[in-house]
């Protein structure tokens, strides 16, 4: 039977790029002691207030079906919430609370882009953009970023690229990369945005790990609250990655028709989980830094530990829960390297070009496991990488 071109074209066809992250899957199934630095899950669980917050809506009777736009309290909260941190007037009327991040993001692509439309990404990327973007119906373009300009995009790539284009996914705080875009950058952003009538996509749902620089919300910006929609999720925040709680923020108009989407898609989200992330949100800044601390340590760690190296590089480390690391000094490719690395010292990497080409020479780290082994994780890469670039030098 025939199947539509939209699901079979879904991922592009060729290698997802996660051949090491499933390599380290089945090594750890076969019982080998791998040090797991490859997918940015906490490894915290979600704190038992917000738990209890959740058993007491779900017993209370919250387990039917809950309002498809969102609890009135939910959107509220995440209006408020968005409101005190960027100043620009928000009510429930500019939120859809949709299951998780991703679904927001395939939600916001379906709101903008019609079929053979255009939509802009970066490269490097988070896993899942092009094929949300042709998962909506979209043809994924990706921008070049460089490691040279420190993956902050320009302005003039974003241009020469916009030819069809009806939309522009960002992210900030960046995964994999770990880079806040800067005041100009977005800017800049903004410029091409208006100049050229695109939506701006704003994936923000590391707006609470940044470590360095502070995060700026496109939608504070110049005549951009009316063309940007933020995407924002309990997942990263609050260490509710399993509870798929997410949202899109923007003009009222459009909230409209993605209630009638998700209507007719996910039926909204449960009410249960929305009461636990009503909590979690109210419980405020102290809970939310609290999840953030680990990371927020291990990233001061592992600036320590490569600045007393001089073979690895370190992209600055300003915000997400990951550090992308410049291996190109050991003539390797980023895949090169992590299968290297996860074949003689048992660790597991991203190669960059899961993430595209942009990223290519470097891996990508989660810094998701206790201190003390990444350290120890951390030294042993620039150990490894100092090994391989002497090698490199004398055969090169
Ligand atoms: N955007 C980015 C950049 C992410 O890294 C992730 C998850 N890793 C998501 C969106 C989706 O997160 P969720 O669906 O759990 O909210």
């Amino acid at each position: 039977m025939k199947l539509s071109q939209r699901i079979t074209h879904l991922t592009g066809g060729s290698s997802d790029g996660w051949d090491v992250f499933y390599r380290a899957r089945r090594m750890i199934s076969d019982g080998y002691a791998v040090t797991e630095l490859t997918i940015g899950e906490h490894d915290i669980r979600t704190d038992p207030s917000i738990l209890e917050a959740m058993d007491l809506s779900a017993r209370q009777g919250h387990t039917g079906y809950a309002m498809v736009p969102g609890t009135d309290l939910l959107r509220d909260t995440v209006a408020a919430r968005l409101q005190a941190r960027t100043g620009v007037p928000t009510t429930r009327n500019n939120v859809l609370i949709t299951p998780g991040g991703q679904s927001a993001l395939f939600a916001a692509h379906v709101a903008v882009c019609d079929p053979g439309d255009v939509g802009l990404f970066l490269d490097p990327y988070y896993a899942t953009y092009p094929g949300t973007i042709r998962g909506a119906g979209a043809v994924a373009r990706a921008v070049q970023t460089t490691a040279e300009d420190t993956f902050q995009p320009r302005a003039e790539q974003i241009e020469a690229a916009v030819d069809g284009a009806v939309s522009l996914l960002i992210n900030t705080p960046n995964n994999p990369t770990g880079v806040v875009y800067s005041r100009e950058t977005l800017d800049d952003i903004a410029t091409v945005c208006r100049n050229n009538d695109l939506w701006l996509i704003s994936d923000e749902v590391y707006d609470t790990q940044v470590w360095d620089g502070e995060h700026i919300s496109p939608r504070t910006l110049p005549n951009m609250a009316e063309r940007t929609l933020v995407v924002g999720s309990m997942s990263k925040s609050h260490a509710m990655t399993g509870s798929r709680c997410g949202w899109v923020v923007g003009p009222e108009e459009v909230i409209g028709h993605l209630i009638n989407l998700a209507t007719h898609t996910t039926y909204g989200v449960p009410g249960f989980i929305q009461d636990a992330a009503s909590f979690a949100l109210n419980a405020g800044a102290e809970l939310e830094e609290q999840i953030a601390a680990p990371f927020r340590r291990r990233r001061a760690l592992a600036v320590g530990i490569l600045e007393a190296q001089n073979t690895v590089g370190l992209i600055p480390a300003q915000g997400a829960m990951y550090l992308m690391l410049d291996i190109r000094a050991t003539g390797l490719s980023g895949e090169g390297f992590a299968n290297a690395l996860l074949d003689t010292h048992a660790i597991a990497v991203m190669p960059g070009e899961s993430f595209g080409s942009a990223a290519a020479g470097h891996v990508r780290v989660a810094m998701t496991i206790d201190d003390d082994r990444f350290a120890t994780a951390l030294n042993t890469i620039c150990e490894f990488a100092a090994d391989l670039a002497d090698q490199h030098a004398v055969t090169a």
